[in-house]
């Protein structure tokens, strides 16, 4: 038995944390208490020992945008250098 919720999938409580993820790489995981379950290989939120499909498209959509705001603030700040030294 340890800290997280049991398994959504089979009801087992071995649980371990999940480091690294595809979607999330190392912080991903780590905000949504990310867990697997050793005996039927399902991935959830261990704290709530619901799906973190949600959880996981919300960290996505905000990475996403966090991605997508910092390349139109690097594209603003290279036409304003270039408008300021032309
Ligand atoms: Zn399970």
């Amino acid at each position: 038995m340890n800290a997280y919720a049991p398994c959504p999938q089979c009801g087992g409580t071995n649980a371990e944390k999940i480091r690294f993820t595809w979607w999330g790489g190392l912080l991903g995981p780590k905000i949504l208490k990310h867990v697997k379950c050793p005996g039927c290989g399902k991935a959830y939120n261990g704290k709530t020992g619901q799906d973190n499909t949600t959880g996981i498209v919300i960290y996505s959509v905000v990475v996403g945008v966090l991605a997508l705001g910092l390349v139109v603030f690097m594209f603003a700040a290279l036409a304003a250098l270039m408008m300021a030294t032309r």
